[in-house]
């Protein structure tokens, strides 16, 4: 378990075990260490553990939520920033959070029921130059993204790692969830070999989504990363698909691939530079909009809003995202220097509305 430490003093080693043990024994976990399979010693690993949850929104706000009230240590890592659409299924979330960074208002919610608990914050975007680097110190990643570039690039990021992760996805009134052990096969390009073009599935914004299928796959992956932090052996790989609105819940058997690219060979298609989980333009499917990623890391916002307010309307500027109006587009700056750039699909003239108003 990755306790942070301070490096080579004996006496903060040791301070720090103290704080896991007095941790394990909360009594706010009290229900929890009654079930056999945690106890005392059980609640003590949950307190040790470290898990980076990627993405905040539907499916990765609800496990948060569940894995923070265990006594969990999270990462909160997240892109985008709340919106009004957001609010009938992210549980986090409420009105005064509209336009902050989800992954700050997550940290703000969780931080307000377990003010002792270790909660960090990346408002960025998971990708192919960043993931092993986020993952590191963690015992497990949770998957709360809600596209397939991302769960491939966390995908590879665990196998370079060694360590597990669980995914989980809702669309509509259905869903599915799955672990992955840390000995990484078969792991998911076992069981998509291709990863799906974009556009060519549903997503929330063109199927629509269910809360209740949300909250029945996030509950899913939630025991799932408990068992997997309190040492529970994993079942056969399988997938667990959940049609909440036909009530059916078939779990489908997951084969490791002899061929698999990243788990068999161990390439790691989507850590490489340029390759499936590095693009500089992404458009985000069914919303209308693309993110543009620069190369160059950070942004002075106050400065940009500065240099915009004469020539465009400057919507917003809140300290975490700076929003503004030009070319009949709605585009919100992150500081670091992301942005997403909303009444246009086409990753060329996004990257072109980039540099025209903020600079490549
Ligand atoms: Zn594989």
């Amino acid at each position: 378990m990755s306790v942070q430490k301070s490096s080579g003093d004996a006496a903060d080693a040791l301070a720090a075990g103290d704080r896991v043990e007095a941790a394990g024994r909360r009594p706010r976990h009290a229900r929890q260490r009654r079930f056999p399979a945690v106890g005392d010693a059980g609640q003590a690993r949950l307190a040790a553990a470290r898990v980076l949850i990627v993405g905040l929104g539907a499916t990765g706000g609800a496990v948060a939520d569940l894995l923070a009230r265990a006594g969990i240590g999270l990462t909160l890592v997240d892109r985008d920033y709340v919106e009004i659409t957001n609010l009938q299924r992210q549980t986090l979330f409420a009105m005064a959070d509209l336009d902050q960074p989800k992954a700050e208002a997550a940290r703000r919610r969780l931080a307000a029921i377990d003010p002792e608990l270790p909660l960090e914050v990346r408002i960025a975007d998971l990708h192919a130059g960043n993931a092993v680097a986020l993952g590191r110190g963690h015992d497990l990643i949770v998957d709360g993204t809600d596209n397939f570039a991302a769960r491939f690039v966390i995908n590879d990021a665990a196998l370079s790692l060694g360590i597990p992760w669980v995914y989980c996805g809702a669309v509509g009134a259905s869903g599915a969830a799955m672990a992955f052990g840390a000995q990484g096969r078969p792991c998911l390009r076992c069981l998509h070999p291709d990863p799906p073009e974009p556009g060519s599935h549903d997503t929330c914004e063109t199927a629509g989504v269910l809360q209740p299928a949300v909250a029945m796959v996030a509950g899913l992956a939630a025991m799932e990363a408990l068992r997997i932090l309190l040492g529970e052996a994993l079942p056969p790989a399988a997938l667990q698909y959940v049609d909440a609105w036909a009530r059916a819940y078939p779990r489908l058997a997951v084969a490791a691939r002899a061929d698999c690219p990243s788990c068999a060979l161990g390439l790691l298609p989507a850590l490489q530079p340029e390759g499936e989980g590095d693009a500089l333009a992404t458009v985000l499917c069914g919303r209308d909009a693309v993110q543009v990623r620069p190369p160059s890391a950070a942004l002075d916002l106050a400065a940009l809003a500065e240099r915009l307010e004469p020539a465009c309307e400057v919507e917003l500027a809140n300290g975490f995202i700076v929003r503004f109006r030009a070319d009949g587009l709605v585009t919100t700056v992150f500081a670091d220097g992301r942005a997403i750039i909303q009444g246009l699909d086409d990753g060329g003239r996004a990257r072109g509305h980039y540099a025209r108003w903020i600079g490549l």
